[in-house]
Parts: structure tokens; sequence; C-alpha cells
């Protein structure tokens, strides 16, 4: 993964082996139009931010990939499971912003799926042979709720995609470093059957760092995708200033970075 710039946005860079189908990365802060505390690319619908900025700045993506902002669906996240699923063809998807979910699966080319993130961790999932992609959204409630299994298992039920053909991308999220999280936590993982053990690390009574980007790879592992076609982003957005949004450090008042993908129209 790598910095890259097209047109005024400059983002990490994803890339899946095999046919080059589809253009996938996870946006920076920068260059956007949004002022203090939200400088600059903020893309977060559901922040209290100017409404005006981050239309400016959803317009500001949507020009550097060559699509209009109408070709741009993301969902009102809110910490579920519900997967949101675009099969057929659509003039406009920002109606989509206001329907509950924190993933979307298409095989539609054309429009952008993305899911907005400060902490939680984004999620690129991509089936090359079939043409099919996921944007998931996964906090430690998205995760301890195994969201992303979800996810796989409706790639498969939907589009008969097998997971071994599978490939993911977990890009930049709070690391084990900086997220620090209680027995609620273990809890919703343990009841859930998560493994605890290999993506913590105890640092007091009742309190571990949590890796999520760990616990989702496990995730994808359990759900039968292929080790080497797993890539972890490894960057902390906490960690990062310069680049990322952070909640846990910032507080509400931040933006919100997208972690994004498209199937090339044929
Ligand atoms: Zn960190």
């Amino acid at each position: 993964m790598q910095m890259k710039r097209s047109g005024r946005i400059h983002y990490i860079e994803a890339r899946f082996d095999g046919p080059n189908c589809s253009v996938q990365g996870f946006t920076t802060r920068h260059e956007g139009v949004s002022r203090t505390p939200y400088n600059s690319l903020n893309l977060g619908t559901n922040t209290l931010d100017q409404p005006h900025s981050v239309e400016g700045n959803r317009s500001l993506l949507s020009r550097a990939f060559g699509i209009t902002q109408e070709k741009l669906v993301t969902v009102k996240q809110v910490h579920g499971t519900d997967i949101l699923v675009i099969d057929g063809p659509n003039d406009d998807v920002s109606h989509f912003l206001g329907i509950e979910g924190d993933a979307i699966i298409t095989n539609q080319p054309g429009i952008m799926i993305g899911v907005c993130v400060a902490d939680c961790t984004p999620i690129l999932l991509i089936d090359q042979e079939k043409q099919i992609i996921a944007a998931v959204h996964a906090g430690w409630q998205g995760t301890a709720s195994k969201l992303i299994t979800k996810t796989v298992a409706g790639m498969k039920s939907l589009f008969e995609c097998s997971p071994k053909k599978l490939q993911a991308i977990i890009g930049p999220c709070i690391g084990k470093c900086c997220y620090e999280v209680d027995m609620p936590v273990k809890q919703a993982f343990s009841q859930n059957g998560l493994a605890w053990e290999t993506c913590t690390e105890q640092i007091g009574d009742g309190a571990w760092r949590l890796d999520l980007a760990a616990a989702n790879r496990d995730l994808l592992l359990a759900a039968g995708v292929p080790a080497d076609q797993i890539q972890v982003s490894g960057m902390c957005v906490s960690c990062h200033r310069e680049l990322f949004f952070s909640y846990r450090r910032d507080g509400a008042e931040t933006g919100r970075q997208m972690g994004f993908i498209m199937l090339k129209e044929h």
C-alpha cells in the first residue's frame, strides 16, 4: 500500500492481485475544504461539520475518480450488522445515505461504495472473477458481532462467491498501540466465540489493548479467505495525526476518512 494522488485526493492506494477491474483505497485528511477541527477532507455526513463542506469533500472524491457525486454510496452507519446490497443499475445512489447499515455489497460497475471511519476498521473485499465488491465498517461492536463474516456469507449466498477466491484489504484503523478497551468488549467477543487472547494484550485489571485489524483478519481466515489474500495496512490512525482523523485521540469533534472501492465500467 502506498500514498497516491488522484485529482486533489491524497489516498492510500491498495491493490489486489489479478485482473485490474477495480479502484480502491483509503482517503487521508489532506486537501479537503473543511475547517478545523474537521480539517480538511471530512467525508462523514454524521458529524457536526458544515454540511456544505462535507458535500464539497464528497464531490472532490467523486470527481477524482471520474464519477459524479450521485455515484458515491455510503449508508447511515450504526455499529450494527445490516448490509446494503445493490444488484441493479441506479442513476443516483445518494438516496441510500439514509439507510441504516454497516456494510455494502455490489456487482454494479461505476458506483463507488464507501465506509466512513475515524477509528473503526474499514475493510474492502473483492471477488475478481465474479466482479463482486464489498466495503465493511467494523468497530469493536461490528467486529464482535462478526459483520465481516456475515458479509463474506452474503457474497457467497447472493453472488456465489467462494471465500477461497476472495481478496481482502484491512485499512488504517486505531492500532493496538492506542486502543484500550474494558470488560464489556471482552464479554461481547466471548459471547460470540471470538478469540480474545490472540488479538489483545492485558495491560491492567480489566483493561486490555485490542488489535481490531487482527480480530477481523482472524474472522476472515475462519470464513475461508486464504491468509495470503488478506492484506493489512498496519497503520494506526491515532498515531498518524497528520494523515488521519481519530475519535479516540480528538474526541467527537473530528472528521471521517473513507475506505472506498469501485468496479471499473466495462
Ligand atoms: Zn497508535
